[in-house]
């Protein structure tokens, strides 16, 4: 019997269509064990399901505690009985089998939906609409398209209940923009042949190097491959889709390093569709600095870092689930002096908008005590937060006030005003814990990650382990530390 396609394949074939095909294929003994954040992602996912289903206020039939084909004929004979809301059925035909969170009947037909522990939609703003996710929109689709093969179908508008108690509609029928005139339906059909065609091993996958995959079970295996194949994503930011196009002409990086670049260029433009010149040749230095012997970061441009007799190196932890800010950590060095260094920590004890505003305050009275300084941060990522907090909590700092914190007199984003358009690097990735592991530092705890940090949260604020508490300050210390490691090398590099 052939492989039915379901919505899991789906979501994670537009993450990663090699996800689909090792999940399906792969040797389960290469696996990683399970990420403890995702595995806490699913335990939240679960939870908040359940919240919203205790919180209903209206008569569902529950088929939650059933499975497979009797689950599948509880839901055909409570559709046909008209049952307003069913809660954890199980549809399918043909090859097609899903297991929509609810299905809700109007004018005697069923709309599905799927309650989301994350926001329903990605992007937008306070003005501004956000987007549909096409991941969740694939496997929106494909509920829809069982029930129109099983004549039960009202319209293409499924839903999804979300994290913020928003019920967003996902009209699949609606063109996407001016620019991508394509509906999510024709987005879902694409995907869903591909999804045939790799389940029918018609159609192979390569990995791909993402920022994803330092989250998924087949990380281990799949650098490996990477590795063996010399595969062209192993240059930062190359990725899949532009790996994807130079294949026909470039099977490897060493092939790239020693490429006649000049044979790609056609007038103004590249042989490879979507890539311009400069991002060819930049790719071609990174492949041929990576393949060096002894290769060694350098500069693209100069850099000149002036001292200060004050710096902060700062970094934020955050809680997506729960929406909250929980830890602001400065390292503090004065006269450039390592041995002056101390760690300035201002923690959330609790999840609660009270905690996060205090933490938030003093963090903001702390910085402008140490006023003249220069504050070190690594991506937008700190900026972002402090200016989501200031809305959050006006009375604490105006939003010009916090403009005028990040303006370049006196803070420096480390990676988009350096690393990235300044310095090159014989690394697969510009990540803080990828380049300070480069030049040395290592981090105290041995699964160091902003995941990690996340799911030591959720423990902390379930047991109050004060060990806990502590390998998150360390761990946050240390991300601080990394960043000083790595403008002292930038120094250097000058
Ligand atoms: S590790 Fe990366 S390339 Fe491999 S399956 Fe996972 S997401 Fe895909």
């Amino acid at each position: 019997m052939s492989i039915p396609i379901t919505a899991s394949i789906l979501y994670n074939l537009v993450q990663c269509p090699h996800r689909v095909t090792m999940d399906l294929f792969g040797n389960p003994a290469k696996k990683d064990p399970t990420n403890p954040f995702i595995q806490l992602l699913w335990e939240k996912g679960n939870e908040f399901e359940l919240e919203v289903i205790e919180s209903l206020n209206r008569p569902f039939t529950n088929l939650k505690a059933y499975s497979n084909e009797e689950k599948e004929n509880l839901t055909i004979e409570a559709m046909k009985r008209g049952s307003d809301l069913i809660y954890g059925g199980r549809i399918r035909a043909d090859d097609l089998i899903g297991e929509p969170d609810m299905l809700r009947r109007l004018n005697a037909k069923y709309i599905a939906g799927d309650i989301k522990s994350g926001a329903g939609e990605e992007g937008g703003g306070e003005d501004t609409d956000g987007k549909p996710k096409k991941h969740y929109a694939v496997q929106l689709a494909l509920y829809v398209d069982i029930l129109e093969r099983l004549g039960f179908s009202e319209r293409r508008r499924p839903f999804i209940w979300d994290v913020h108690g928003k019920e967003i509609i996902y009209d699949l029928d609606v063109s996407q923009g001016a620019r991508k005139t394509a509906t999510l339906w024709d987005e879902y059909q694409a995907v869903l042949e591909v999804a045939r065609n790799i389940v029918a091993r018609k159609e192979s996958t390569l990995p791909a190097y993402a920022g994803i995959c330092k989250l998924c079970h087949w990380f281990t295996a799949c650098k490996q491959t990477l590795e063996k194949l010399d595969d062209l994503t192993l240059i930062p930011e190359l990725g899949r889709s532009k790996r994807d196009i130079m294949l026909a002409c470039v099977k490897c990086r060493g092939d790239f390093a020693s490429a006649e670049i000049m044979s790609f260029v056609q007038g103004k433009k590249t042989a490879f569709p979507g890539i311009g010149i400069d991002s060819l040749i930049k790719f071609q230095d990174r492949a041929i600095l990576q393949r060096k012997q002894g290769a060694k970061p350098y500069l693209k441009i100069p850099v000149t870092i002036p001292h200060y007799d004050r710096e902060l190196f700062f970094d934020v932890e955050t809680d997506p689930m729960r929406d909250v800010c929980y830890l602001h950590g400065f390292i503090e060095r004065l006269n450039g002096n390592n041995a002056s260094e101390r760690y300035i920590v201002f923690f959330a004890e609790e999840p609660t908008e009270e905690e996060e505003k205090r933490a938030f305050e003093l963090a903001w009275a702390y910085v402008n005590n140490c006023m003249p300084c220069m504050i070190y941060y690594y991506s937008a990522y700190e900026r972002t937060i402090w200016s989501k907090l200031q809305k959050k909590y006006p009375s604490i700092a105006t939003a010009e006030e916090i403009e005028s914190l990040f303006n370049s007199m006196k803070a420096t984003d480390l990676y988009h005003h350096i690393i990235r358009p300044r310095t090159e690097w014989p690394t697969y990735d510009h990540s803080i814990k990828t380049l300070a592991s480069y030049l040395g530092f290592s981090w105290r705890d041995p699964n160091p990650s902003g995941a990690a940090s996340i799911e030591w949260y959720h423990r902390w604020v379930k047991n109050r382990d004060p060990s806990v508490r502590q390998r998150i300050m360390d761990y946050n210390e240390d991300d601080c530390r990394a960043m000083r490691v790595l403008l002292d090398e930038i120094r250097q590099m000058s």
